[in-house]
């Protein structure tokens, strides 16, 4: 399986498989080989290995195997409150409770054949849960790098693969351009957000929504974004369908971003190709931890996504995404984190100002569970107290 790699910006092409970056700057992606793929009439084999002729690795042992195939369930419920027909592809169902599985299924196996002893991240979220969790399950050993503030309840849910993790004072922010930099002679890949093999894991989320709605296509893609990594995925899966020749019209994509941190929505409205970094006195706190990037970097990607199909970045608030989550929750009977549930608050924004029309299909992606933000005791839940004798009475005034 020989692949290439090139910039999407500059079109450079290069045949060093573990280059992450061009020349120019912007990160590489896997150049996909042309082959006759077509649609199958039962899509949800396989999960994503399914397009195992698209991805630059051969299927791999492990949990790797279990990634992807995720369901798209039409969700009436939604419909009202979305100004739209809803779709939700819940990419809370894979293994680890986030779509990053997608992307560490295809980079952690590729990082391994390409000579990597160890495995490495920069994350103390869903990166770093999904990373430390595929390289477990392939035996290999994982260093993972966190902020010295973190939460006790984050580390336990990434500690519970045991790989090494190690809290690195300073600007943590920085830490990604470090890794860019590290001696060569360590053995170790670190593999972020926009690893070019991840990017091709990502693309099978757009392979398995137009497998499950054809020969219907969606008018509209909508999901959350911070840095970019995963609307370069969608946008890389739509493109390779349109080269295979089994997509004429491109959806529109929409990113949503939160408005404490959107450096994203903020280029898309003043007309720039680039996202400007935001300093730490223009970003806030949000309860949707997992996005909020301040120098996103594969921003400049996800922005041409938008445009070259005719979406738009929105930000919403906090309080947006509070009702956004339990409204999947109450009304779709999804569980969603907050990051989330910016789909469901994007898209009621977008209806609202006549971007979405009432007619149109629109997949939402929900990135990942609302499981996993559970737990920590620290709910204020009303309920309704009694005793088993009691409970007779209780019941007839509650239903009747
Ligand atoms: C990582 C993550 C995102 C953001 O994706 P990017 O690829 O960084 O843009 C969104 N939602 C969830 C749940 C995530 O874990
Ligand atoms: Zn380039």
């Amino acid at each position: 399986m020989s692949s290439s790699m090139i910039c999407f910006r500059c079109g450079e092409h290069y045949d060093d498989e573990t280059r992450v970056r061009c020349v120019c700057g912007e990160p590489l992606w896997f150049d996909t080989p042309s082959t006759d793929f077509t649609w199958s009439d039962s899509p949800e084999m396989g999960g994503m290995w399914r397009y195992e002729a698209l991805l630059p690795v051969e299927k791999p042992n492990g949990i790797a195997r279990a990634a992807g195939g995720t369901p798209l369930l039409r969700s009436e419920a939604l419909d009202d409150a979305a100004g739209c027909r809803v779709y939700v592809k819940d990419e809370g169902e894979n293994q680890t409770g986030a779509y990053k599985d997608r992307g560490s299924a295809v980079a952690v196996p590729h990082a391994i054949e390409k000579g990597a002893d160890v495995i490495g991240t920069i994350s103390y979220g869903n990166m770093a849960i999904s990373t430390a969790a595929h390289a477990a399950s392939l035996g290999r050993e994982c260093v993972v790098l966190v902020p010295d503030e973190i939460s006790s309840v984050r580390l336990e849910l990434i500690a519970q693969y045991e790989p090494t993790i190690v809290q690195v004072s300073g600007d943590y922010g920085a830490l990604y351009s470090d890794a860019l930099s590290l001696p060569e002679s360590l053995p170790i890949s670190i593999l972020v957000s926009d690893a070019p093999a991840r990017i091709s894991g990502y693309k099978t989320a757009v392979f398995e929504i137009y497998e499950s709605l054809a020969p219907e296509t969606p008018d509209a893609i909508v999901l959350p974004v911070s840095s970019g990594g995963f609307a370069s995925g969608i946008w890389r899966g739509l493109r390779n369908l349109e080269s295979i020749g089994l997509l004429s019209e491109l959806p529109r994509l929409y990113l949503v971003q939160t408005a404490a941190a959107d450096p994203l929505t903020q280029a898309f409205e003043t007309g720039a190709t680039e996202p400007t970094a935001l300093s730490p006195d223009e970003t806030g706190e949000t309860i949707a931890h997992s996005i909020g990037n301040p120098d996103p970097p594969s921003g400049t990607r996800a922005l041409a996504a938008v445009r070259e199909t005719n979406g738009a970045v929105v930000s919403v608030s906090d309080e947006e995404i509070q009702t956004a989550q339990r409204r999947f929750a109450v009304a779709g009977g999804f569980s969603v984190e907050p990051a989330a549930a910016t789909p469901l608050a994007g898209v009621t924004r977008l209806s609202e100002r006549g971007e979405i029309t009432s007619d149109e299909s629109v997949v939402l992606v929900p990135t990942g569970t609302g499981f996993k933000e559970l737990g920590t005791g620290n709910a204020s839940v009303q309920t309704e107290i009694t005793s088993r004798a009691d409970l007779p009475e209780l019941l007839d005034s509650i239903l009747e």
